[in-house]
């Protein structure tokens, strides 16, 4: 049969984490964290199974859920949302990426993304007929070229996908970014899709700038986050995406014939979670703080050159002094000889700019970044 997606093949997670299980290596490639979620969560859950919430949820999500993120989206970024109709809990950010995508892009239109970009953007863009239009980032600080913002628009471009704290890098956007983008969709009908799954782990002090703090971007906007980065617990698949009345309609359309509703136990256990204990995401950035200073200071002995990490729970390195293999190379030979799992920045990209750069997770025990520190400090 003819493919609809010919340039796709299996992530380079997936890829990633099967060789590491192969050669026994401490993976710090796929983003997750081996440490479990809060035990109240846990016990959350678990009743809520004993409890018989064991049938569909309701499509769009479970009124306390959506009651309790419109509250943390106020407390946090001042703004307020209607949990009837401005907010739609998901299989995870992949799904609510997927159905932002499929709701408003069509057949000939084009997406402005930024490379290096979560994989899961181009295939969901190439699938309504669509083109990703490819924007580099500028390394080494990965911040945007508002001005190749403004060449690569065109009629024909429908939305604009940002990501901030971004995936790979860590780089996040500023005011003065979402002021950027704000002067370039206005008058226009180009709508934003704000990638924001890692929006409660930003570091050194700084906040966050959601999309949803800047009113005008919020009217035009669906900004999608992910339970499983805030909570430790990737593999529950919960997220949500928020957007403004029309938006979330045209979203909920789609999301009723692709997932329908999502996981019932876990969204009565967050609902109960984010009640109780509000302060779970608002510890997160010194939580992961504490985290990055120390990988950073244990690998610092190594001949990687560590790059800056403003938010996420990525390190990216430069592993220049070590080798001039290219990224996937290098990291096949890591995974292998090194006994660590990274991640290489090349299938992130459309045109790789073949820069020395792996992604380092460290999500991960004291006892694993020891472990993985180790490793790499011999190479
Ligand atoms: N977007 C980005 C930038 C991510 O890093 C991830 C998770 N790796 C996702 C979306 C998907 O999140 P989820 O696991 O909730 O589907
Ligand atoms: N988002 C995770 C990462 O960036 C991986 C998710 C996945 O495996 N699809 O590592």
């Amino acid at each position: 049969i003819e493919t609809k997606l010919p340039k796709v093949g299996t992530t380079i997670f997936t890829v990633m984490s099967q060789l590491a299980v192969e050669h026994k290596a401490v993976n710090l490639g796929q983003g997750f964290p081996d440490f479990e979620p809060p035990q109240p969560l846990r016990d959350a859950i678990t009743r809520a199974m004993a409890e018989g919430r064991n049938q569909y949820a309701p499509g769009i999500g479970l009124q306390p859920l959506r009651e309790q993120i419109a509250l943390k989206t106020e407390r946090l970024y001042g703004h307020k949302l209607d949990p009837n109709t401005e907010i739609t809990v998901t299989s995870g950010a992949t799904e609510a990426l997927f159905a932002a995508i499929a709701a408003v892009v069509r057949a000939g239109d084009e997406v402005i993304v930024f490379d290096p970009a979560y994989d899961s953007y181009e295939p969901a863009i190439e699938l309504q007929g669509a083109r990703a239009v490819h924007i580099p980032l500028q390394a080494p600080s990965f911040g945007i070229d508002w001005q190749r913002v403004r060449d690569a628009v065109t009629p024909k471009t429908r939305m604009i996908l940002i990501n901030s704290p971004h995936n790979p890098t860590g780089a996040v956007l500023s005011a003065a970014d979402l002021d950027e983008l704000a002067a370039i969709v206005r008058d226009t009908e180009i709508v934003v899709l704000s990638d924001e799954v890692y929006e409660h782990i930003v570091y050194d002090g700084a906040q966050h700038e959601s999309v949803l703090r800047h009113a005008e971007l919020a009217a035009r906007s669906f900004v999608v986050s992910s339970f499983g980065k805030t909570y430790h617990c990737t593999g529950w698949k919960l997220g949500y995406a928020v957007a403004p009345k029309a938006l979330s309609a045209e979203f909920r359309k789609v999301h009723q014939y692709l997932t329908f509703c999502t996981f019932h136990p876990a969204q009565v256990a967050f609902a109960e979670f984010m009640a109780s204990t509000p302060g779970h995401y608002l510890e997160l950035p010194s939580f992961y703080q504490v985290k990055r200073d120390r990988f950073r200071e244990l690998i610092k002995p190594s001949r990687f050159k560590l790059l800056d990490v403003p938010g996420g729970y990525f390190q990216l390195v430069d592993y220049s002094a070590i080798s001039d293999k290219d990224d996937v190379a290098f990291c096949e030979w890591m995974v292998k000889e090194g006994g660590v799992a990274a991640i290489p920045l090349t299938p992130f990209y459309d045109k790789a700019p073949g820069t020395h750069y792996l992604r380092l997770c460290f999500a991960k025990s004291d006892a694993t970044m020891e472990a993985a520190a180790e490793r790499l400090c011999k190479l």
